[in-house]
């Protein structure tokens, strides 16, 4: 079956952009994905399509009108038994995670909405029961950009996407731990040798090698991660 996603956008010009190469847009000319996008001006009521307001309480900005994105949202919303998922892009989000990029894998694709100015009116998100999902601890112009990293996370887990079968069973947090670092021909570049491990043709030590590597680097590098493997190993 194919996936399908659902852009709900003020900037529907800037796909598929990204995901329109590569794994993503091979994927998406061979009709293992398909891409709509939805103009949220297109349900503006006014002659001058306006889709926003100034916020209650004072403040900088503007901020998407609820009545325009839930019109929107009407226009694609399936319900059961289609029950695609429906997201808002917000940094005030859910950290998405590849567990999460694996479960949108596993469902029939996504519905996603994307905010511009300050952001979408929280009753449209309440009342529609949208997940709020950010892409990390910082803050973007717009959710399309979001949109997309949510979208090529989840497209490269899809059956047939990727071309070796077990190349996503080894990725960064595949298994709660960073990935180990990689390397290529020549042997030896800049008088930097590869670790001799690599070239031994001993499948058991270069396992145990880059093993020991991704827990010594997620370690480092993110002790949440590192402390999150031990609670699910060691739980109390
Ligand atoms: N006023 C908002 C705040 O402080 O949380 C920021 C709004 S941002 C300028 C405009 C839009 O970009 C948001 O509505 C959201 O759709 C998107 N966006 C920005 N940062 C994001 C992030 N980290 N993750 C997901 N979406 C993001």
């Amino acid at each position: 079956m194919t996936w399908r996603a659902t852009v709900l956008t003020l900037f529907p010009e800037m796909f598929p952009g990204p995901l329109g190469h590569s794994l993503a847009g091979r994927a998406r000319a061979g009709g293992l994905w398909s891409l709509e996008t939805v103009d949220l001006r297109d349900f503006a009521t006014d002659r001058h399509r306006s889709v926003d307001d100034t916020p209650f309480g004072g403040g900088a900005g503007m901020v998407l009108r609820a009545e325009i994105a839930d019109a929107a949202l009407a226009s694609v919303d399936d319900g059961p038994p289609d029950g695609r998922p429906m997201l808002a892009l917000t940094p005030r989000g859910q950290p998405f995670t590849q567990a999460d990029a694996a479960s949108l894998a596993a469902g029939p694709g996504a519905i996603l909405l994307c905010g511009r100015y300050e952001g979408i009116d929280q009753r449209v998100i309440e009342a529609r029961g949208l997940r709020e999902v950010s892409i990390g601890d910082y803050v973007l112009s717009g959710g399309e950009l979001a949109a997309m990293v949510l979208l090529d996370a989840a497209i490269r887990l899809r059956a047939g996407v990727m071309g070796a079968a077990d190349s996503a069973e080894e990725e960064s947090f595949s298994a709660g731990l960073l990935e180990y670092p990689h390397y290529t021909r020549p042997a030896e570049w800049r008088g930097r040798r590869v670790p001799e491990v690599l070239l031994s043709g001993n499948h058991a030590a270069i396992a145990a090698w880059r093993r020991a590597q991704a827990e010594a680097v997620t370690r480092a590098r993110r002790p949440d991660l590192w402390a999150r493997r031990a609670r699910q190993e060691h739980p109390a």
